[in-house]
């Protein structure tokens, strides 16, 4: 199921490591995690200390209770990463069609790969932290999901998969980071590189499915800061923002979102067909509804009243909609697209 990353082609494979066929490079296959990731990477939700307790505490009361309790006194936002039971919600227009092989790529601590494995044959859960990845494992046991493989790798313009391989790609709050994983290229670069890897590994009119946020958002429209933690940063000309951000020490501007029209752009240029534009309610992590944008604008504005808006903004949303302007401002986006 899996070509080394380095020269595309099948290793060969014994129960410790894969091995390149024409380079010989080694990937070490350790605690039933394939790893192609040169360096470790971790994500500081916890240090290597706690993370260590939170797996002994695991393995002694079950992930469920371990959660309950210690990490929910660390980071209760991991725990609604994991356990919230609307992260179902967030895949449903991939889930809509069950079966075949999904890959979940920059899958954290596996809260969406757990919910993609009642939906799919065989999820393949990726991502950079070995550490978050342990805490899958742990549960992928305790839970018996055998059709989870789980794969350490970081760089999205060279995956271990074959030609064809997947039925459906999943990013869900990753794609604005791909970026930083490939320091060398331009962001432009970067983005399409990842994007037409996505598309080789998929099968002909498999589909992926990305949740990520609005450059143009209304949040960011009114000055709150994104991940630079500089106000307006996405809305500024973006050499201007990778400027402010390398004077003030934060180094380049690299994690990056798009806007409508900037999406559509971005997938179709990358041979996409068929991208179509959702918005998650409110927030894409945790949603409680997931609505067409290319829904018919009447038809959207009567339901806004159903999502929990109040009065003031519903005004203001259902004007920004019959200006047609609605699709451009909301906060956050998914992303459906096609290989043909
Ligand atoms: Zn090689």
């Amino acid at each position: 199921m899996f070509v080394a990353p380095c020269c595309r082609r099948p290793p060969a494979q014994t129960d410790r490591y894969l091995e390149c066929v024409d380079c010989g490079r080694q990937y070490v296959i350790e605690d039933g995690i394939f790893k192609f990731n040169v360096v470790d990477s971790t994500h500081g939700e916890f240090s290597k200390e706690e993370m260590r307790e939170i797996l002994t505490r695991i393995d002694k009361v079950g992930w469920r209770e371990a959660l309950r309790t210690e990490v929910q006194q660390r980071n209760p936002r991991v725990v609604r990463l994991i356990t919230d039971p609307r992260r179902a919600l967030s895949v449903a227009p991939i889930t809509a069609a069950p079966g075949g092989r999904v890959l979940d790529f920059g899958c954290g601590y596996g809260g969406i790969s757990m919910v993609l494995a009642g939906s799919f044959h065989e999820v393949v859960a990726l991502d950079e932290s070995l550490e978050r990845l342990s805490v899958l494992m742990h549960i992928k046991h305790q839970e018996g999901l055998d059709n989870i493989t789980l794969v350490c790798h970081h760089d999205a313009s060279h995956l271990p998969f074959p030609n064809d391989h997947f039925d459906a790609v999943v990013l869900v709050g990753v794609l604005e980071y791909l970026p930083v994983s490939i320091p060398l290229a331009s962001i432009e670069v970067a983005h399409d590189s990842c994007l037409l890897e996505f598309r080789r590994v998929l099968k002909p009119g498999g589909r992926i499915w990305v949740l990520t946020k609005n450059r143009f958002g209304w949040q960011f429209l009114q000055g709150q800061p994104d991940h630079s933690q500089i106000r307006f940063a996405p809305v500024l000309p973006r050499r201007l923002t990778d400027l402010i951000s390398r004077a003030r020490g934060r180094g380049p501007y690299r994690i990056i979102n798009y806007t409508f029209g900037g999406y559509r752009r971005l997938f179709a240029s990358n041979g996409f067909i068929d991208v179509r534009l959702y918005w998650p309610i409110a927030g894409y992590q945790t949603p409680d509804h997931i609505v067409p944008l290319d829904a018919q604008a009447m038809h959207r504005v009567g339901h806004l009243g159903s999502y929990g808006f109040g009065q003031p903004k519903l005004a203001l949303l259902g004007t920004l909609d019959r200006l047609g302007l609605l699709p451009w401002v909301v906060p956050a986006y998914g992303v459906l697209a096609h290989k043909p």
